[in-house]
């Protein structure tokens, strides 16, 4: 019987990313609702010594599938691998992160074991009580009516993603087929704290490649020189609305964050539509979801679409001139007033503490 969570780990250059260890967060908390196991998988070449860091991330297992066929990642050979490893091992479920190497893997690995594939996801459930908490709160679907068809004791994976160009919220159930397989956004899921010195079972899984599994020959590899901006990466995010008034804003906000350790400038999307900043600034459900330590929030009205993209920041600090924005609602801290006359005397301060201090 199709058994254990697997968390397909990806790693670039041999760094784990972010968001396989979030997904080990994840995996963890519906684990124990299922009574079940959470492995970490793992490909590359001379990768084991990377096991430690997924167990010490909530995997209490990690297949680690080296060769040098899988030095760099390649669809095919990466293909043939999960597939194999996922025939042999029947897991109930598998997640992997919604990235470039996520999208492109999953779908071609479920068609392979013949199963279905929700991509995209910002919110898993396996418990009804939860599942149902969530939906009283989000939506005005017909519990009731789900109930009758699924019974509360159902523990199929409720794999909820926008649909619709975001406008409604879908959960997907893969009812018959095993595994139940998502691809998850970076930065919705929650990680661990490191659990230091944690120890769990690392096994080795073989795969015969032969020649012909390499479909594309590896020329170079040319590492991007300008390196592309992550606001899932941000400790800090200095998020500007429409309220901020012009592009030019966006100067005075980088001053901002750079005068803050690990901060970026972020945006909400009236101004990306209006063309002052690039789309991979932009928060909210068609934009990034992220979780910053700290999200400053200046000139945003705090729309829903918004909302759900940041609302799960550990400290939100909103400025807007209007006191009953709904931004305030979901703030740590308020102040109302003007940004172009609180955000100046912010950047006086930041100065005069580096000042001080540095
Ligand atoms: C399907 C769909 C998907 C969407 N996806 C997203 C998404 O991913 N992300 C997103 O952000 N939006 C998204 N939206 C748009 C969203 O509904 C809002 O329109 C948008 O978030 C509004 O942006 P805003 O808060 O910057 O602007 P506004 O709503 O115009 O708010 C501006 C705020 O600035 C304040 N303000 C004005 N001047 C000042 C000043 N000088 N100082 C201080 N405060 C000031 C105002 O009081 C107001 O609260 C989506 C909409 C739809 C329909």
């Amino acid at each position: 019987m199709a058994k254990d969570l697997f968390v397909i780990a990806e790693q670039r250059d041999g760094h784990i990313q972010k968001v396989s260890l979030e997904l080990l967060g994840e995996a963890t908390k519906l684990a124990k609702e299922l009574g079940e196991s959470v492995v970490g998988v793992i490909l590359g070449d001379n990768i084991k010594d990377k096991a430690q860091e997924l167990i010490e991330h909530g995997a209490e297992k990690v297949i680690v599938i080296e060769d040098p066929m899988l030095k760099e990642y390649v669809t095919e050979p990466y293909a043939k691998a999960l597939t194999a490893m996922i025939k042999e091992y029947d897991p109930n479920i598998v997640l992997f992160g919604a990235t470039s190497i996520g999208r492109d893997i999953a779908p071609r690995v479920a068609a392979r074991v013949h199963t279905g594939l929700t991509a995209d996801c910002t919110r898993l459930d396996v418990d009804m009580n939860e599942y149902f908490d969530y939906l009283h709160v989000a939506s005005n679907a017909d519990t009731k009516a789900i109930e009758a068809k699924l019974g509360m004791d159902d523990k199929t994976l409720k794999m909820t993603r926008p649909a619709f160009g975001g406008n409604v919220m879908a959960t997907i159930r893969c009812a018959d087929y095993r595994p139940q397989m998502a691809t998850v956004r970076p930065g919705v899921m929650k990680k661990l704290d490191v659990i230091e010195g944690a120890t769990g079972v690392v096994e080795e899984f073989k795969v015969e490649f032969t020649p012909e599994d390499m479909n594309v020959t590896i020329r170079e590899v040319v590492k991007a020189t300008h390196k592309a901006v992550d606001i899932t990466e941000a400790k800090v995010l200095v998020s500007g609305g429409r309220g901020i008034g012009s592009p030019e804003f966006f100067g005075t906000l980088q001053e901002v964050a750079d005068l803050i350790e690990g901060a970026e400038i972020s945006s909400s999307r009236a101004n990306v539509d209006a063309g002052w900043i690039a789309r991979d600034r932009q928060v909210g459900q068609t934009g990034k979801t992220v979780r910053p330590e700290l999200y400053i929030a200046n000139g945003i009205s705090g729309a829903i679409q918004h909302l759900a993209g940041m609302e799960n920041s550990e400290c939100i600090i909103a400025i807007n001139k209007n006191d009953t924005a709904a931004i305030f609602e979901v703030s740590d801290l308020g102040i109302v007033g003007d940004v172009k006359v609180i955000i100046p005397k912010l950047i006086d301060a930041l100065k005069a503490y580096h000042e001080a201090n540095d």
